[in-house]
């Protein structure tokens, strides 16, 4: 879950992943993709509060905006791996850095679900890369034109990171792939032993399954049934509408409609099909969190042992420790800032300390020097900031504002 405040502490005036009031004080905004937790403030714009500048985004994220927050205007598709001028909407009265009218952003895939990108800023000199959420492997990375000039001769001068699984715990996960082979020779298995079998696929989120949602309708060559809600959602995405329903009856014996029960094992009955035997349901849990110390050869699969023809698989759409790990080698930015930081002192301790050891890797000590000076820069900048804001406006701190504060000057200590 994203804990990234919207601002670059590098680039004025532009805002990602976050359109709160706060957030109202820039004059150009970005979104990574479609994931609630990066579409924050979305949701109160109408005819009259409007985001003060245009929203940059994927061709598909655009489609999903318009569908869903229909008020949001002043939409701009980004050209993948193209350079485009980011347009900020200055008035007359505005004084700010002529610098910021040569600020330019590529958008560069994130594999993380349809649509998502992440953004490089350029400026002058600056370079910065913001992950947004993002599943790459090895090889999309060292494919990405983009970010080569960074791995050869390039400061790339921050990077801000999808950092889900920065823990030693989540070395490891099957690629994508992998999972989606497993979830469908689990559901093949499933559905030829009786004909009035049926697979429910309960993710323990709502999002993030897409590619998975439309690998099994293309394996099976059947409709999956969704909820109204993700319907909505999906119906006018070219990449998915034709492979889903949510008419339970006018679909395959495959549901992927959650019913937001926490314990969702425990449900066992259905509940788009009340009159079913619970005996013909299997579920299938695809998830990540569960799936500490797995190595690459290990059985990414498991029967859940009080539930009957229940089964966990790992499926992440976020990297692994070891796919971060190659993203910040690859790129041996100069400063590296956390855009996923859990709330628990201890694990985001943990967290910086496995970060320090991927960055001393590569860092030369003038670089660690020049790490320590940029960061105790974007304390003040950030607490200069956020204080005036909050005193102009009368708006309180947001909590991961104010985490993100102690943070850095806890790391300056
Ligand atoms: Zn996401
Ligand atoms: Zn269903």
């Amino acid at each position: 879950m994203s804990t990234f405040s919207g601002f670059l502490d590098e680039i004025e005036y532009v805002s990602i992943d976050r359109f709160t009031q706060l957030n109202f004080r820039s004059k150009a905004f970005f979104l990574s993709h479609c994931h609630t937790d990066h579409m924050i403030g979305l949701n109160e714009i109408n005819s009259e509060v409007q985001l003060p500048g245009s929203l940059y985004l994927s061709e598909i994220s655009k489609v999903i905006v318009q569908r869903r927050y229909p008020a949001v205007k002043n939409l701009v598709i980004l050209k993948i791996g193209e350079a485009t001028p980011i347009s900020f909407a200055i008035s007359e009265c505005d004084e700010i850095d002529q610098s910021i009218g040569r600020t330019s952003v590529t958008a560069i895939p994130a594999g993380h679900c349809p649509g998502s990108v992440m953004f490089l800023f350029e400026q002058g000199n600056k370079r910065i890369l913001y992950t947004g959420d993002f599943r790459l492997y090895r090889e999309d990375i060292e494919g990405i034109i983009a970010l080569k000039k960074f791995h050869e001769n390039i400061n790339l001068d921050c990077l801000y990171l999808d950092s889900t699984f920065l823990s030693l715990d989540y070395a490891y996960f099957p690629k994508q792939r992998e999972s989606i082979n497993t979830i469908i020779e689990l559901t093949e298995k499933w559905l030829e032993a009786n004909p009035k079998n049926i697979v429910y696929i309960r993710p323990p989120a709502n999002y993030g399954y897409e590619f998975l949602l439309v690998q099994l309708s293309q394996y099976f060559k059947v409709k999956i049934h969704v909820t109204n809600a993700t319907f909505k959602d999906y119906v006018y995405i070219p990449d998915i509408d034709t492979y889903i329903s949510n008419n339970p009856y006018h679909c395959g014996r495959i549901h992927l409609c959650p019913s937001g029960n926490a314990n969702q094992w425990k449900l066992r009955k259905s509940l788009c099909l009340p009159k079913l035997d619970e005996r013909h349901i299997c579920i299938i849990r695809p998830t990540a969190m569960k799936w500490r110390k797995l190595a690459a050869n290990d059985i990414h699969y498991e029967s859940h042992a009080e539930v009957p023809n229940s089964y966990s698989v790992c499926y992440s759409n976020h990297s692994s420790h070891d796919e971060i790990k190659f993203l910040i080698q690859y790129l041996r930015p100069k400063i590296v800032k956390l855009n996923v930081v859990p709330n628990n002192v201890c694990q985001k301790n943990a967290m910086y300390g496995v970060l320090d050891e991927i960055t001393k890797e590569y860092q030369t000590d003038e670089q660690k020097i020049d790490m320590e000076v940029q960061e105790s820069k974007c304390i003040e900048y950030n607490f200069h900031r956020i204080t005036s804001i909050a005193t102009k406006s009368s708006i309180s701190l947001e909590k991961d504002e104010i985490s993100l504060l102690k943070v850095k000057k806890r790391r300056r200590i």
